[in-house]
Order: C-alpha cells, then sequence, then structure tokens
C-alpha cells in the first residue's frame, strides 16, 4: 500500500478526506455511506480523527482497520498523546501496524473537556507532537504527517516560535503537515513561506471545510483562531436565513479558495467531511480534481 507522501507526489493536484469517529451504530451507517460515495472519486488517502475517551477512540480504530482491509483507500490514523501512556501508544501504533496502517497524523492534542485549559501531560506520557514523531517512526516504517497552524498555534507566543517548533517535527521525522483551517489563500501561503524561510521543504496541505451552513462558517472561525475576514462575512451573513443561497454561496466561496491554492502548487486538498460527501465531491468535481475514469466509474469497468 502506497504511503501519503507517495500519493502526493504525481504532477496532478489531488484532494483528500477525513472523518471523524462514528457515536453510534447510526453515525456509522452515515460514515460508510460517505467512505464509499468518496472512495469511488479516488481521494489520494483518507483520514479519521481521533478522540479524547475511550469509545470514540475504539471507533478510530476499529473503521480504519475496516478502511484498510475493506476499501481501495490509502487511510492514515490520527493519534494523539492525550491521557495515554508511551506504552499505550505503542499499543495503539501497534494496532495500527498490524491492520496495514502505515501513515500516522501525529498530534499532542488538547486537554479533554477544555481545548484551551492547561495542557498536563500523563505522567508516563508525552508532552509535545514532536516527540510522538519520533516515538511513531522509531517502530517501524510510518509515513507521518502534523498539524500546523496558518495563524499560529493559540499557545504560541508568536509565530517565529510557532514555526520553530513545526519546522522541529519535521526534523523529527514527519514527511508532510496538514494546516488548520483558515479563510484566505494568503494566510496558507504565508505558513508556506515562513516554512521554506526556516530552510524546511517538508509538504504543507491546506485543510478545507466546506461552507454549507451557517454553522460550519462558525465552526471554521473557531478552530482557525482567527477573526473572520469582513469580505467573507459580507458574501455569507445576508444569506444566513436562506440555507439553499447560503450554501451555494459558501461553496463558491470554497471553491476559488482552492483554485487558488491550486494555481499556487498545492499538492492536495484536505477536506473536513464531517462525514457527509456530497458537498466534498461537488467541491472537487468543480475543481477538476476527480480522474475521468472515477466519475464514471461503470465505463471504468469497476
Ligand atoms: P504540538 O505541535 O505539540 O504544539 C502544541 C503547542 O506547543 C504549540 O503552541 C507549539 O508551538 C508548542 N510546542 C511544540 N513543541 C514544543 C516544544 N518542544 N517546546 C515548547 N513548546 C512546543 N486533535 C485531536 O484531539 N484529535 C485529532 O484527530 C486531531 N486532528 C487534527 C488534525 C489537524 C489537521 C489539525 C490542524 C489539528 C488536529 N487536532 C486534533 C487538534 C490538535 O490536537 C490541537 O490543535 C492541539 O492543541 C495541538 O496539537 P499539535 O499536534 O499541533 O501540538
Amino acid at each position: 500500500m502506497k504511503s501519503v507522501v507517495e500519493r502526493l507526489r504525481g504532477d496532478a493536484p489531488v484532494f483528500s478526506v477525513e472523518f471523524f469517529p462514528p457515536r453510534d451504530a447510526a453515525d456509522e451507517a452515515v460514515l460508510w455511506r460517505s467512505i464509499r460515495e468518496l472512495e469511488s472519486l479516488d481521494p489520494a488517502y483518507m483520514s479519521i480523527t481521533y478522540g479524547a475517551g475511550g469509545s470514540s477512540r475504539d471507533g478510530t480504530i476499529r473503521n480504519i482497520a475496516r478502511a484498510a482491509t475493506e476499501t481501495t483507500l490509502v487511510p492514515m490514523a490520527h493519534l494523539t498523546a492525550v491521557n495515554h501512556s508511551v506504552a499505550e501508544l505503542r499499543n495503539v501504533i501497534g494496532w495500527y501496524a498490524a491492520v496495514g496502517v502505515r501513515n500516522i497524523l501525529a498530534l499532542r492534542g488538547d486537554p479533554p473537556g477544555d481545548p484551551y485549559g492547561d495542557w498536563v501531560a500523563h505522567p508516563q506520557g508525552l508532552n509535545y507532537a514532536e516527540e510522538l514523531v519520533s516515538l511513531v517512526r522509531s517502530l517501524g516504517d510510518f509515513c507521518v504527517g502534523v498539524s500546523a497552524f496558518p495563524y499560529g498555534h493559540p499557545r504560541s507566543p508568536d509565530l517565529d516560535t510557532d514555526t520553530r517548533y513545526l519546522v522541529r517535527k519535521f526534523n523529527a521525522g514527519a514527511e508532510f503537515g496538514i494546516a488548520q483551517l483558515f479563510f484566505q489563500p494568503e494566510d496558507f501561503l504565508r505558513l508556506r513561506d515562513r516554512v521554506a524561510a526556516a530552510g524546511c521543504d517538508a509538504m504543507l496541505i491546506p485543510g478545507v471545510m466546506p461552507l454549507t451552513t451557517p454553522r460550519t462558517l462558525k465552526t471554521t472561525i473557531k478552530l482557525s483562531g482567527a477573526p473572520c475576514p469582513q469580505s467573507l462575512l459580507d458574501r455569507l451573513e445576508p444569506l444566513e436565513n436562506d440555507p439553499k443561497a447560503f450554501r451555494a454561496e459558501g461553496l463558491d466561496v470554497v471553491t476559488e479558495l482552492c483554485e487558488r491554492l491550486i494555481a499556487e502548487g498545492v499538492p492536495d486538498l484536505h477536506f473536513y467531511t464531517f462525514n457527509r460527501s456530497k458537498a466534498t465531491r461537488e467541491v472537487v468535481q468543480r475543481l477538476g480534481l476527480v480522474p475521468a475514469r472515477a466519475q464514471n466509474p461503470v465505463a471504468a469497468g469497476r
């Protein structure tokens, strides 16, 4: 099975998709319908996030294992250091390897319950993602990615410090970084410039959320950690009470953002799907990221 970076080395840009672990059986059915619908469009890889609690973590491991064994997709598992001893982390990494998952997004994670609360490491655990990158790399032939923050991580005192620690994650063995949500292409491109200026040529991938509802806009604002530009609010806020018009404008906004990023040579657009496929399918089809054979699975003989 190919690694994430091998999937991104082609001449043309690609897209990838992110899901979260389902909460119950009904959720799991929705997740799997979306996975199957997106699988037919041949994303470069798919990932499942890693939660703070036992059942959610089981959901990540179970579903990423299923993706590895029952689909044609390249799976990437997220993993965090939250409430895990190093011995437990070794176990999870071992499970991932045992089911054929060779790509891991190594994250520090946030304190459960309060993402902005003080970080408390497990007494036998790790403090920073950098250490998790080293641990994963020491345990086998894994392709490791990390998170990156266009506006800087909320806990970073300034962008220079933030860039320094990001580059340390690459120096520890991470091969690519996926960026937190942002609003304008320049915000991502400046992150890429900062990393390049630090002498690092690791691959940086923009995270993209289809803006289908006012809720997805609020989530983007919250996760990005930055205020939304007025020009974007001017386009979307007047449509808040018209779901159809909001969705149409929101997908236009995201498509324009992606077009500019593609023109700037990004290797991959990583979509936060919220376990639904429709909006992502629409955007990637508009962007021409879907190979012709995948647009017509019948003709392709699948
Ligand atoms: P780190 O890289 O460890 O950074 C945390 C802070 O410490 C930063 O301010 C950094 O600058 C600083 N720092 C780093 N190294 C050092 C050092 N050596 N010394 C001093 N300071 C240092 N969370 C989940 O719970 N599950 C997920 O599946 C998940 N997936 C994500 C996917 C993406 C693409 C992104 C962008 C985020 C994701 N997150 C997820 C959220 C992430 O866990 C949080 O943002 C968390 O606060 C930081 O994790 P990190 O890996 O960036 O931490």
